[in-house]
Formats: structure tokens, C-alpha cells, sequence
């Protein structure tokens, strides 16, 4: 289980990582928001732990952008900040829990343990786009009303996309995340762009609005509206 901690304070940011590793998580840290977000949008994380007063953008704005790009893992806020106008915001702006500072430590590992057996039961189970959803118990993808008939390649690479849509996915994101390879290659790169058209025409159809869009020498990526 992979847990990201955006905490700007050096000192508790290395207490949590610390703590956390010792209960065999793998830990990663980022100290400002933009950091945390660019960690978020490049790398899969099974839950966040984020601090509210953040140097530059703030926590709050870091959740909500989050959500915004449909990245649907638990986030736990920690924070000093303790009126009930402060809990009730975080908690709209679709946090999943809140621990005020000073926490003690095996109230947060409670609290993220519990986080981590609720999301794998229902939070991260579905994916959605536009009229597309995938259910990932069923290992089913509805367009509209209409089931799409996907390999498993092209199940994980929609999967994939979707997980980070409204972000460009690179060949090298695919190369590593979905093929497993250590590095892109040319021959590579072919076989991912044979199974991206592949997908496209099966998800997108020849008279769907495009949910797939080729970013020119760059990449792909999921997204609904038109840019
Ligand atoms: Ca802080």
C-alpha cells in the first residue's frame, strides 16, 4: 500500500513517514501542495495524507483539484485547524476523514487502516467518464447503456486512463505502469499505439463524443469536454 504524505513541517512529515514505514507501508512525501499534486497526478497512491496549511496552494485547494480530476483514493486531512466550519469543508470538498494536531500516532495508522479496508470494498471500485463507467468488481465497461467487449490489455489501459483523466498519459507512463516495462522502446511504443486506436474505436465508437484524444508528440488522454 502506497501512501502519500503532503506536509510542509519537516519534522512531522518525517515522524509520519517514519511511523508509517515501520507498519510497512511504502511512504513518499511531498512538502508543498503543488508538489503533492504533481506526485498524485504522475504516480498511483492508495491513500493521502495532506496537511491543510500548505505553503503556495493550500490543502483545501489541493483536495478539491484532486477530486476534480475524478482520482478517487481516501484523503485524510491533518491539520491544526480545528473549528467545525474547518472540518465541514474539508469534508465536502470530498476528504474521508480529519485528525486534528496534536494527533496521537496510532490514532492516525487506526484511522488510515480503516480508510484502506473501506476503499477497497467501495470507494475505488468504480470509474467514471462522461456517459462511460467501469466496474472493476465486474471487470465491465457500459458506454451509454451499451457493454463494450475489451481485452484485458485494453481493460487496464482504459483503466489506466481513466484513473488519471484530465492528465496527459505519456507512452513512458504506459510503457512502465501498464506494460510493466522498465523503459519505452520503439517496438513498444507501436504495440501501444495499435492498442490505443484498438480501444478508441471500441470506446468511442464512430459517432460517440471522443472520451480518448491523442495529445501530438506527447501523449493521451481521457477526457469528456472538448479542449
Ligand atoms: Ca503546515
Amino acid at each position: 500500500m502506497r501512501i502519500l504524505v503532503i506536509e510542509d513541517e519537516p519534522k512531522v512529515a518525517d515522524a509520519i513517514r517514519q511511523g508509517l514505514e515501520a507498519e510497512h507501508y511504502d511512504v513518499a512525501v511531498a512538502r508543498t501542495g503543488e508538489e503533492g499534486f504533481f506526485l498524485v497526478s504522475a504516480e498511483t497512491f492508495d491513500l493521502v495524507v495532506l496537511d491543510l496549511a500548505l505553503p503556495g496552494r493550500d490543502g483545501l485547494e489541493v483536495l478539491r483539484t484532486i477530486r476534480r480530476r475524478g482520482l478517487l483514493f481516501p484523503v485524510l486531512i491533518l491539520t491544526a485547524r480545528d473549528t467545525i466550519e474547518d472540518r465541514v469543508q474539508g469534508l465536502d470538498q470530498g476528504a474521508d476523514d480529519y485528525l486534528v494536531k496534536p494527533f496521537a500516532f496510532p490514532e492516525l495508522v487506526a484511522r488510515i487502516r480503516a480508510l484502506l479496508r473501506r476503499g477497497r470494498l467501495d470507494q475505488v471500485l468504480r470509474l467514471k467518464l462522461g456517459d462511460l463507467e467501469m466496474d472493476l468488481v465486474r471487470h465491465q465497461v457500459v458506454r451509454a447503456g451499451n457493454v463494450l467487449e475489451l481485452t484485458g490489455r485494453e481493460f487496464d489501459l482504459l483503466e489506466y486512463l481513466l484513473r488519471h483523466q484530465g492528465h496527459i498519459v505519456s507512452r513512458e507512463m504506459l510503457a512502465r505502469d501498464v506494460w510493466r516495462q522498465a523503459a519505452r522502446s520503439a517496438p513498444l511504443d507501436n504495440v501501444i499505439d495499435v492498442q490505443i486506436s484498438r480501444l478508441r474505436r471500441k470506446v468511442d465508437g464512430p459517432s460517440g463524443r471522443r472520451l480518448l484524444h491523442t495529445i501530438r508528440g506527447v501523449g493521451f488522454t481521457a477526457r469528456s469536454e472538448e479542449a
